[in-house]
């Protein structure tokens, strides 16, 4: 067995893999399959890391809610003192339900409703990261409303290449996110001039799962650039949000620690007193996760050998949607030699996929366990195929809660109703 896990509080034991001490195997029973397993101790590695990495400095660290916004991991970090960083009125409420605190909330995003803004002006958020000239307009003016002024940052794209899958990098010129650089200067002075708004701080976020540091090193210098042309125009920003991004190690990536993929930045704005943002999601909470599957059925053939599990596309769509990557090992090895599977769901499409060509010696019965698939996981799930979500649990110590039931297959179709 491999020693060294991409999943820190992974390790093998008597009865096979266990996180934080606990078996897999023992969730399994207790909790069925497919089921996603959290490490508690993971997750506060993760925020600690970057807690001390910005101890010297004035800054709050975001976690970005929608890499996993179960309340049991929300809840985790709010415990920590974290801020967040939402994109839906929806990740308000759970931030709320799970104990956050309004004050340290971001919401980014380039479509928020009216109503999203009330609810967020209403809970007393601490910034809207605005993107457009149109919705500068409607926060002031759902601002203006309510008798408030809403504190604001505009995001800029800096139009760096953060070298990372195109589905997922969002800093170039050509996509939907953020306002042109250019443009800045001007929509700053706009929104200078409206009366409920309170322009507070700049934001930017170039993408994601940034495995080389200097892509941000650069897009933090052009920010500061700005920040520095913005006081000259009298306007004078009390902090700086660089986004999220940092990435993890799935396979054999190689990506820099929390220390020192903060290192440039932090020299760049060193000196200065505005503070620091950052809206890290999956670095805090992907390889705190995993996916515990059992095998259904193995299939052999002619050119391939399928092993048939009990997770699918529904519950990882990662594999299906960007062909990424997840690391699979067996809980518990059968003795004997290894063939060569392809990890496939129970879903009616060629493209449900789990991994492909992976050495396992296995047998129908056995748990497998998906790595590395605590961001973007459970949080893309679907019900296709009326497939109810597998459950979430998050080991604690010696104690396992259960943060997600299992879904069931009435509480699917309880909103629909036959023709009359
Ligand atoms: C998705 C997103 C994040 C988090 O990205 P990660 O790659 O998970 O760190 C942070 N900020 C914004 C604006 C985002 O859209």
């Amino acid at each position: 067995m491999k020693p060294d896990f991409p999943v820190s509080t992974l390790r093998p034991g008597r009865e096979g893999l266990e996180l934080e001490g606990v078996p897999l195997a023992t969730i399994a029973e207790r909790f069925g399959t497919p089921t996603y397993v959290y490490s508690r101790k993971a997750l506060e590695d993760g925020y600690a890391a970057w807690q001390s990495a910005l101890a010297r400095r004035r800054a709050l660290v975001c976690y970005a809610v929608k890499a996993n916004s179960n309340l049991g991991v929300l809840s985790a970090f709010a415990r920590l003192g974290a801020g967040f960083d939402i994109v839906s009125g929806g990740e308000l409420a759970r931030v709320l339900a799970a104990g956050g605190d309004a004050a340290k909330v971001v919401f980014s995003g380039v479509g928020k409703s009216t109503d999203e803004m009330r609810q967020a002006l209403e809970a007393g958020i601490r910034c809207f990261n605005v993107e457009s000239e149109a919705e500068i307009d409607r926060l002031d003016a759902v601002a203006g409303e309510l008798g408030k002024r809403a504190p604001m940052a505009l995001r800029v794209n800096p139009d760096v290449d953060p070298k990372t899958h195109p589905y997922i990098s969002t800093g170039l010129r050509n996509n939907k996110f953020g306002v042109a650089f250019e443009r800045a200067r001007t929509l700053y002075r706009h929104a200078a001039s409206r009366p409920n708004l309170r322009v507070s701080g700049i934001a930017c976020h170039i993408g994601s799962q940034l495995l080389d540091p200097a892509p941000m090193a650069e897009a933090a210098e052009k920010v500061l650039g700005l920040v520095e042309q913005l006081a000259a125009d009298g306007i004078r920003l009390d902090h700086i949000d660089l986004g999220g991004g940092l990435g993890i190690r799935y396979r054999d990536e190689n990506p820099p620690a929390v220390a020192d993929y903060l290192a440039p930045l932090l020299r760049v704005f060193e000196g200065r007193s505005e503070e620091l943002c950052f809206e890290p999601g999956r670095s805090l909470v992907g390889n705190a996760g995993l996916l515990l599957t059992r095998i259904e059925y193995l299939k052999p053939g002619e050119e391939r050998n399928f092993a048939v599990v009990d997770a699918a596309m529904n519950d990882l769509a990662r594999p299906a949607l960007y062909d990424a990557y997840h690391e699979v090992v067996a809980v518990a090895p059968q003795a004997g030699s290894e063939r060569t599977y392809e990890i496939v769901g129970p879903i009616c499409e060629s493209g449900d996929f789990l991994a492909r060509d992976r050495q396992l010696a296995v047998a129908p019965g056995d748990l497998l366990a998906l790595l590395s698939a605590g961001a973007y996981g459970m949080a893309m799930s679907s019900n296709y195929n009326t497939r109810p979500r597998a459950a979430e649990v998050m080991v604690d110590g010696d104690a396992v809660h259960l943060v997600r039931q299992r879904e069931t297959v009435a509480s699917l179709f309880a909103l629909e109703s036959p023709l009359p």
